[in-house]
């Protein structure tokens, strides 16, 4: 990989952040909205341009494509992913994407929006990037490095290896997915149309991130049934919903066990919305925690405030719905460190020192590991995400890339052992264990 990386690295990621991909929440269809299909597209084309194979796009919105194998041995076929969808948290529209070229250092102020101001005395890892190519939005939009850098990586690491095939590699998988920031990104039939014996997600964020420790996370809906009257003859006998519901929050921790209070690897009960009238109320709990026993704590504990609630007022009817959304997957990894290892001694041939801490998140690596794809997730260097200071180095792309190709000559000389029997046992505990836990 040499300079002229960087700038493809970089066209191609000003290419992709200005296209809009927002996902939403709300919408029943996958991919959830039609504009993804603008980026899907192109990427379709482009893979077809740099000569990959299988080029396809599911019916479900993701893009796969296989750069063949250079080398006779069987070794085993490893995937690439990231996904093309932006958060819907913050404004997506009309993303302009600026390149501060070789930055000097000091703050740098957004043309659209002076008050959003990108300092490194805020923001300390940018201040190690003196000299480098920084790419910002504009001040009134996400940037979507979110995960158009992993898209950029991918796409530029398809490119090379179909342009190199006297590097020694596997066969490689490309898969660029939709809808990963509103948790729906792994559809059920990726594990089996990806083909893959194990992937990475390019969607983590700084030099050397090499994660494979994830939160494991439930959503809980706690819905509340009052009694509806006039408030004219409402004495003795209306109950108030929204009465009930604020008594359910005021019960549950509030100076421990939520996102605010707690860090590294506690977990957490987080109310994130709530609606209703004096008849009914929602309120919509996730509940994280790194250990499935804390986790069930968290589910059990919001259990017991409504059944005590419920007790207290039995004119009401207060239901507790705990469904499950992914699992850490170091509980599937752990048994074959493979992935991880041979990622972290990537970036260490590289004089990058790999960093393994746990997030406190999930990737679509977490469900696809659950799907026994094990999916670590590797760094591209996007900072600041799902808001106007998001920025990204092409320089730390560029290192990426280079993780990815060196990753990829690895894979192609590593044993290829299935799994002994033990640690197979091992997976269908977890399966197990995991499973259990769905139910709750
Ligand atoms: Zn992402």
């Amino acid at each position: 990989m040499k300079a002229a990386c960087d700038r493809e690295l970089e066209e191609r990621f000003l290419r992709y952040a200005r296209i809009d991909t927002q996902s939403d929440e709300a919408s029943k269809t996958s991919p959830s909205t039609r504009k993804q299909y603008d980026l899907l597209n192109l990427l379709v084309k482009e893979l077809k341009s740099i000569g990959a194979r299988d080029v396809k796009l599911t019916d479900y919105g993701a893009v796969l494509a296989t750069i063949p194998s250079t080398v006779k041995a069987h070794v085993p076929t490893i995937a690439f992913l990231a996904h093309v969808d932006t958060a819907p948290a913050f404004n997506g529209t009309g993303v302009k994407p600026i390149v501060h070229r070789k930055y000097a250092g000091g703050d740098i102020v957004l043309p659209d929006d002076a008050n959003i101001v990108l300092s490194p005395e805020q923001f300390p890892y940018l201040a190690g990037k003196n000299g480098e190519d920084i790419i910002t939005a504009s001040g009134t939009t996400l940037l979507g490095a979110d995960d158009k850098a992993g898209v950029a990586i991918a796409m530029t690491v398809a490119r090379h290896l179909l342009e190199n095939p006297d590097l020694p590699h596997g066969q490689i998988r490309i898969g660029f997915t939709p809808d990963e920031e509103i948790g729906r990104g792994v559809h059920a039939n990726l594990p089996g149309d990806l083909r893959a014996e194990f992937a990475y997600t390019l969607d983590g964020a700084e030099l050397g991130e090499v994660v494979y420790e994830t939160f494991s996370a439930d959503k809980a809906t706690v819905h509340i049934e009052g009694v509806s009257i006039h408030p004219g003859q409402a004495r003795d006998k209306l109950v108030n919903a929204l009465h009930l519901a604020a008594k359910v929050i005021d019960t549950l921790p509030q100076a421990t066990l939520t996102p605010e209070t707690t860090a590294d690897r506690q977990g957490f009960i987080h109310i994130y919305q709530m609606s209703g009238t004096a008849a009914a109320a929602d309120l919509h709990f996730i509940l994280r925690d790194f250990e499935l026993e804390g986790l069930r704590d968290h589910g059990e504990l919001l259990k017991q405030v409504c059944a005590t609630l419920q007790a207290t007022e039995p004119r009401a009817s207060i239901t507790c719905t705990i469904t499950s959304q992914y699992r850490n997957m170091r509980y599937w990894l752990e048994n074959d460190m493979r992935p991880v290892e041979l990622a972290r001694e990537a970036c260490r041939q590289l004089g990058i020192e790999p960093i393994s801490t746990p997030i406190r998140g999930g990737t679509d690596g977490s469900r696809l590991t659950e799907k026994n794809v094990p999916t670590p997730n590797l760094f591209t260097g996007m900072q600041n995400i799902h808001g106007p200071h998001e920025w990204i180095s092409v320089q730390d792309m560029a290192r990426a890339a280079t993780v990815c190709i060196k990753l990829a000559e690895l894979w192609s000389s590593a044993p290829h052992v299935a799994p002994s029997a033990d640690q197979v046992d091992q997976r269908k505990a977890v399966d197990a264990a995991a499973l259990v836990d769905w139910s709750g």
